[in-house]
């Protein structure tokens, strides 16, 4: 099967209200023009580095989505043009965003990410972290960030249930968020392995990189 024709049947069964973005990490440009070529203008990345190289020589109409985890050092270097950051799991990283942001007179839209995975290694907020954060008044002065939404990843696992149970939870987390800052509306949950159940649950974008591209190495 060819990018072109994976991308077509997935988005077959792609909810309209559901964004697609295509997680490009370690694949080369060929691949993403491939992708390009099809139609597609959302993609992923979870390296600062390898992004912006790939934004500097592919066509400026993508939107690049930073997915991985974010060093504070780095955000400088993506902060002219990354259209959505997902990772954000520290007040500290999004006054950094919000400077480098404010540095290119431009608001950078964020995630805030949730850790609803068994698994120890997963990045974010708990629960009680990120109503504590919401409801706190600090992003209030944070005027070149804008939060909207939430993000996360279940564990890595055969359970299905289980799976079901930790999207369900930041869908209802992600509802309890909404009533305090109300313009928020991205759920960035599912994966390729996910993302069915992912859209059950209440999904508004999910990040597919094997289902499009094939296995990386
Ligand atoms: C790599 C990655 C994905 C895509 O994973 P696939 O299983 O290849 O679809 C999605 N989200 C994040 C945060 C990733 O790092």
């Amino acid at each position: 099967m060819s990018i072109r024709d994976n991308l077509a049947t997935i988005k077959k069964y792609l909810p309209p209200h559901v964004t697609l973005v295509a997680v490009s990490k370690t694949m080369p440009t060929d691949s993403i023009l491939e992708a390009y070529d099809a139609g597609q203008r959302d993609f992923g990345e979870n390296k600062i580095q390898e992004m912006t190289e790939k934004w500097e020589s592919l066509p400026k109409d993508i939107k690049w989505h930073m997915i991985g985890h974010v060093q504070r050092n780095k955000v400088k270097y993506m902060a002219s043009f990354v259209s959505l950051v997902h990772g954000v799991d520290s007040l500290k990283l999004l006054k950094e965003i919000n400077k480098q942001a404010k540095k290119h007179a431009r608001t950078i839209p964020c995630l805030l990410q949730v850790h609803i995975a068994e698994e120890e290694s997963k990045f974010g907020f708990d629960e009680t972290e990120l109503m504590d954060l919401v409801t706190s008044g600090e992003l209030n002065a944070l005027q070149n960030i804008e939060i909207t939404g939430l993000m996360g990843m279940a564990t890595f696992t055969e359970d299905l249930q289980q799976i079901k149970k930790e999207f369900h939870s930041l869908k209802q987390l992600f509802e309890r968020a909404r009533i305090i800052i109300p313009g928020i509306k991205n759920l960035s949950m599912g994966m390729s392995g996910d993302y069915q159940i992912a859209i059950a649950e209440g999904s508004t974008m999910v990040r597919l990189g094997s289902s499009i591209f094939g296995a990386r190495n």
